[in-house]
């Protein structure tokens, strides 16, 4: 989500005349967008004031600007004290005003938009079109600065309406809105025209799409059941699967999707309807992978994190989804070590991941965040016992990851290149857990390029990353790859020459 927002806001400053400098030492504007699900987040942007006032020192003319989730209204005061450096603050749904703001705006680059404010609970958050209205124009304009030729993200729904005791993202980005179908398709077939080969929709919780926005007729067939949380009334409001289904439908005059690879996150299990399964089990470019956090495997846990769900609901839902896309790769978040988890809750999730097998699971130690209802709770797991709990977790999860990839040993898969790996000193794979979302650290991995060949990565359908060779020009091609090993995070393989 940040880097989607980072994106707009680079595109901003371009259409605005801006240029990009070539290192932070000779710019004179530095927009830090800062992640704040966990405190370690927020501390890194604070280690750094120091060093942006001293950049200051040497540059006059240097502002500085921190947007996202760290910049929240009720913590006005606090942000200057702990952001020192920073001339101006704004909310992830102020990211827009940026040019203006500036005082940037020019006749050339009439894309920045200064919205009107509203206040949700205690939270103060853009209208509710104003993030729409402004992505919509962004888009119109060209004036969204995609960092990949490749594949691209697309924002369908701001903001989340759950209830997870331990989570700032309701506070940070506040109630969930919706954009309007039509831009959202018409932003597809954009991006299909300007060759992307794949699109990632974005939001807290994609599955819970369009339920605020106004009933129409030509939605009248849509009936979505909510089965967990705050009942709604869901009907006649376009959802996720009518969504994927009119983006699958954009198709090339062969007849093929115009963009052959689909996917969506976050998903919430609330949400997760039977419309939805079926839209991605018939859809050919919706590609068969699902990340699905569970949190936790041990009931009570779960229900004092607020997730509203029980972990019968969950695996309820996961077999439903297991059977009609056979052979889907499910990854999932779990947080250990919060308030009052006992040992026999813990193990109780290691049970749980090991029952599941997932492909891949990203864990974290509970972090309090200020002004989140969990604060209310204990934390009263010690660090270094949150530090064993996510050892043991690694532990158990390793073995299952490996045994997974392992399943794809000798079969040929489809692979979408998107990097250039940077050479390496020795063969080397990614840590689980914490920070290893994706392929950033892009290493040879083991590969061996021929004379003409660099060394290549990309992913599988199922999103499984796959280290290879060939030639640059494969660069945001589909390759068809034999798997000829299989690592824990990674599978390596060769092209298949037909
Ligand atoms: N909307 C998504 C998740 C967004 S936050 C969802 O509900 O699944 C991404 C992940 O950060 C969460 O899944 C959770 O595992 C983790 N997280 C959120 N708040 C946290 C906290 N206070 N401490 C540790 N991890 C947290
Ligand atoms: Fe946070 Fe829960 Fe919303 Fe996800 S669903 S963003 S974890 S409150």
């Amino acid at each position: 989500m940040n880097r989607s927002d980072s994106e707009e806001m680079a595109g901003r400053l371009l259409a605005a005349g801006a240029t990009e400098a070539p290192t932070m030492e000779a710019a004179d504007l530095v927009v830090i967008n800062t992640c704040a699900i966990r405190e370690l987040a927020e501390q890194k942007v604070i280690g750094r004031q120091g060093y942006l006032n001293a950049l200051k020192a040497s540059n006059a003319s240097l502002r500085v600007v921190l947007t996202g989730c760290a910049v929240r209204e009720r913590d006005r005061e606090g942000l200057e004290r702990r952001f020192p450096a920073v001339d101006l603050f704004l909310r992830p749904d102020e990211e827009p005003e940026l040019v203006d703001r500036l005082g940037l705006a020019s006749a050339q680059a009439p894309v920045g938009a200064v919205g009107a404010t509203t206040i949700v609970g205690r939270t103060a958050v853009g209208v509710a079109d104003h993030l729409s209205a402004t992505r919509a124009a962004a888009v119109a304009s060209g004036a969204v600065q995609r960092g990949s030729a490749i594949s691209a993200w697309l924002p369908i729904i701001y903001g989340c309406d759950k209830t997870c005791t331990y989570c700032i993202v309701p506070f940070s980005r506040g109630p969930e809105r919706s954009r309007p179908f039509d831009e959202i398709v018409a932003e597809a077939r954009a991006i299909a025209e300007a060759g992307f080969r794949e699109v990632t929709l974005l939001g807290q919780n994609v599955n819970s799409y369009g339920h605020d926005l106004a009933p129409e007729p030509r939605f009248g067939h849509i009936a979505t059941e909510r089965w967990a949380g705050r009942r709604l009334d869901l009907g006649s409001r376009p959802d996720l699967a009518e969504l994927i289904r009119a983006i699958d439908a954009l198709r090339t005059a062969d007849g093929v999707p115009a963009i052959p690879r689909l996917r969506f996150i976050t998903s919430h299990p609330w949400d997760l309807s039977d419309r939805l399964i079926e839209a991605m089990a018939a859809c050919p470019s919706l590609c068969e992978s699902l990340h699905l956090p569970v949190q936790s495997g041990d009931d009570e846990v779960l229900r004092r994190m607020g997730r509203q769900y029980t972990t019968g609901h969950y695996l309820e839902r996961l077999e439903k989804i297991r059977a009609a896309i056979p052979g889907i790769t499910v990854s999932t978040d779990v947080i250990v070590g919060f308030c009052g988890e006992t040992e026999a809750q813990f193990e109780r999730t290691l049970r749980f991941l090991a029952a599941v097998r997932y492909d891949q699971v990203f864990a974290a130690a509970y972090s309090e965040r200020p002004g989140t209802p969990a604060t209310r709770l204990a934390d009263d797991v010690p660090t270094a016992e949150k530090r064993r709990r996510l050892n043991a977790l690694l532990a158990i999860q390793e073995p299952i990851g490996l045994e997974r990839n392992q399943a794809w040993l000798g079969r040929d898969v489809e692979v979408l290149v998107d990097t250039i790996a940077r050479e390496r000193s020795h063969d080397h794979e990614e840590p689980a857990g914490d920070g290893a979302a994706e392929g950033e650290v892009a290493g040879s991995r083991g590969v061996h390029p021929g004379p003409g060949e660099v060394a290549l990565s990309g992913r599988t359908r199922g999103n499984k990353l796959v280290h290879l060779a060939g030639p640059t020009a494969w660069l945001g091609e589909l390759v068809t790859v034999r798997v000829d090993h299989a690592g824990p995070y990674a599978l390596r393989g060769r092209p298949v020459v037909s």
